[in-house]
This record gives C-alpha cells, sequence and structure tokens, in this order.
C-alpha cells in the first residue's frame, strides 16, 4: 500500500460485498425487475425533466415526494425520509444514530450492507446466527439482545439471500424488546403477504402504551419491485424524531430533482407495479417447480430471488459453468452459514427457462 494514508480498516473488506457487474445474456444476480418501468412513467418523466429549472437546487426537504410515499402508505409526511437508493437511507440512519460507541445486532446471514455501513460509520457489529430454517431462531433472540443491548437492531424481510418473511409475532416482540432503534429492510415487502408498516399503524393506535413501536423503522426501495435501480431511490418509514435526524445526517440537497421527480411520477402507476409482482410471483411459482426437479435443495421465498445449493456438485463450478452459458447468478458459497449455496434472481419466463437449461446442464 502506497497511500499517504492508509485506507480505514472498515473499508478492507468491501470487495466481497460487491455484487459482481460482469456481462451476460442473462443477469439473475442483483434481483432486478425483470421489466422495465411502464413507457408511460418514462414519457411523463422526460417531459418533467424538459421542464426543470437546472440552476436551482432541488427542494431540500423533497416535499412533495415524501407527502406521495406517506400517501401511498397511509402516514405522514413527517414519517417519510428519502434517499439516493435504501442504501443511503441506511448510512444517513447510521451516521444519525449509530457510530463509534454504539452496537449494531446482525442475525447472520443476512443482506452484507447492515454490517457493513454500520462498521463504517464506526459501530462495534455483533452477529447472531440465524436458526436451522435460515429465519431467526425464536428461542436465541431474546438472549442475544439482552446480551449486546444494541443500539441498532437489523431485520431484513423477506430476508435477502435467504429469502423468507421473518414471522411477523417475532417481529413485533422483538420491537417490543429492543432498547433502541429496529431497522426492518423490507427492500422485497411488496413480493410478501405482510409488512412492519401494520406494527406502526398498530402502534400509533395504540398510545397508552408509551409508543411501543417508537424505534421501529421500515426501510424501502424503488430498485426492486417499482424497477427504478437506476433511478437510485430509497426511502424509511419511522418517527418524526428518526426523521429529522436522518435529514441532519444527510449532505444538503443530496436528492437531486430528476431523482424526486422520477418517485413521485412513479407513484402515479402503482396498480402498474402492482401487475409486475403478481407476473414475478407467477415466474416465480414456476422457477421453484423447476427447480425441485433438480439435484438442488432450494428455500422457500417471499422474494423475487430463489436460494438453492446443488447437492452433488461443487457450488462455484456451476456457477462458473452457468455463466460460461450466458446466466449470471449470485455465489454466495463462501459465506458463512449459506455454504454451497447460489442464489437466483426471478426474471422473465424465457428467461428462467434459459437458467433452468443452463443448471441442468451444469449439474449434469
Ligand atoms: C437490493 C436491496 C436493497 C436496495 O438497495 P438500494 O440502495 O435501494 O438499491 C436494500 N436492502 C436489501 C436487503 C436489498 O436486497
Amino acid at each position: 500500500m502506497s497511500a499517504l494514508v492508509p485506507l480505514r480498516e472498515q473499508l478492507a473488506a468491501l470487495g466481497a460485498y460487491h455484487s459482481l457487474q460482469v456481462a451476460a445474456d442473462v443477469r439473475l444476480n442483483s434481483n432486478e425487475s425483470p421489466f422495465p418501468p411502464p413507457d408511460a412513467w418514462l414519457r411523463a418523466l422526460a417531459e418533467a425533466v424538459g421542464q426543470v429549472d437546472f440552476h436551482r437546487y432541488p427542494d431540500r426537504d423533497a416535499t412533495e415526494l415524501r407527502a406521495a410515499v406517506a400517501g401511498l402508505h397511509g402516514v405522514l409526511p413527517e414519517e417519510v425520509f428519502c434517499a439516493n437508493g435504501s442504501n443511503e437511507v441506511l448510512q444517513c440512519l447510521l451516521v444519525a444514530f449509530g457510530g463509534q460507541g454504539r452496537r449494531a445486532l446482525v442475525f447472520e446471514p443476512t443482506y452484507a450492507l447492515h454490517a457493513h455501513i454500520a462498521g463504517l460509520t464506526g459501530m462495534e457489529v455483533v452477529s447472531e446466527p440465524r436458526g436451522g430454517d435460515l429465519r431467526v431462531d425464536p428461542g436465541r433472540w431474546r438472549a442475544a439482545i439482552e446480551r449486546a443491548e444494541p443500539d441498532v437492531v437489523f431485520l431484513c424481510s423477506p430476508n435477502n439471500p435467504t429469502g423468507r418473511l421473518e414471522d411477523p409475532e417475532i417481529v413485533s416482540a422483538i420491537v417490543d424488546a429492543s432498547p433502541g432503534l429496529v431497522v426492518v429492510d423490507e427492500a422485497y415487502g411488496q413480493f410478501s403477504s405482510w409488512s412492519a408498516l401494520a406494527l406502526r399503524s398498530e402502534g400509533r393506535r395504540r398510545p397508552r402504551d408509551g409508543g411501543g413501536t417508537k424505534g421501529l423503522v421500515v426501510v424501502r426501495t424503488f430498485s426492486k419491485t417499482w424497477a427504478m435501480a437506476g433511478a437510485r431511490l430509497g426511502y424509511l418509514v419511522a418517527d418524526p424524531e428518526v426523521v429529522a435526524g436522518c435529514r441532519d445526517a444527510a449532505l444538503p440537497y443530496h436528492l437531486s430533482v430528476q431523482t424526486q421527480l422520477a418517485g413521485v411520477l412513479a407513484l402515479r402507476y402503482v396498480d402498474e407495479m402492482n401487475e409486475r409482482v403478481r407476473r414475478v410471483a407467477e415466474a416465480r411459482a414456476e422457477l421453484a417447480e423447476g427447480l425441485a426437479g433438480l439435484d438442488v435443495e432450494t428455500w422457500p421465498s417471499d422474494a423475487n430471488f430463489v436460494l438453492f445449493r446443488p447437492r452433488a456438485k461443487d457450488a462455484r463450478g456451476v456457477w462458473r459453468t452457468l455463466l460460461a452459458g450466458g446466466v449470471l447468478v449470485r455465489d454466495f458459497s463462501a459465506r458463512a452459514g449459506l455454504e454451497g449455496c447460489l442464489r437466483v434472481t426471478v426474471g422473465t419466463p424465457k428467461e428462467n427457462g434459459r437458467f433452468l437449461e443452463a443448471l441442468a446442464g451444469a449439474l449434469r
């Protein structure tokens, strides 16, 4: 290393966290939507961008966007914070409420960026292993919270990369038992039947319980279901005090005019988005059926991807053979708790067919 100042320790392992961007015919490695956003949205965005006064700064508080997101979920605009993708949402949250001398608790294996961003802000990260079904272990989480006394607990529901929704009762109990914030990352929330947002609205109806859900933070993104990974937009729904903290931690004018417009306009196409979710869920069922006929172990999925483990072949070798055949999936085989596992994103029926065919070949 020749730099005068060495890279911060927390950054040294970053390489491993990036999803590989290589050229492939069929890209099923980043859980993107296989469908582009609606044409009408793209036309409306182009038209609106043409009217922008680009010599002026954007609305720092993203007022219209936050009101539109609040409308979608039936909450107040003061309960919504938006940023450039949910990763920046998490970064702002942890710059505001994490940092040196504070502790985060994660249940591994889960989305690696939670521990990574927490570590970058200087937090100590405590990891607790998941149970045998790769969900939060009902018999162990309470002791983990009592031991760690975390300032921030991370949940991910449905969990990436394992695919299952967390048990709503357990999420609720974790919120009750946690001394600080409980972040529920719902990047895939639209694909599943339950959202922690339901707990927030229940909490509001029971104010005499002392605001039992005050520490609950639900994080969502436009990157997956909304087919807008390229636009970089995510948000959280939380107590107004949490939102105010995130705003203080964000850089001024971090959210560009184009991004704000993209979000506001996207929320006019909720029906089209729901239609996409339905089609992905259908394709997921077909994909699961195809996998069931092959020599792989699979886990049930409430999201737009499926985790699987070749039974008789080396996972890294299978991954390589798939890529040579033009199909890119995500290799988790070297991650603790996911030994031998690969993850495939649900694509279009045609892409899924190509994947299944290539996988059948690779397993032979
Ligand atoms: C994909 C994903 C995100 C999305 O990040 P963006 O910055 O919004 O694109 C967040 N959390 C999880 C668990 C994800 O899988």
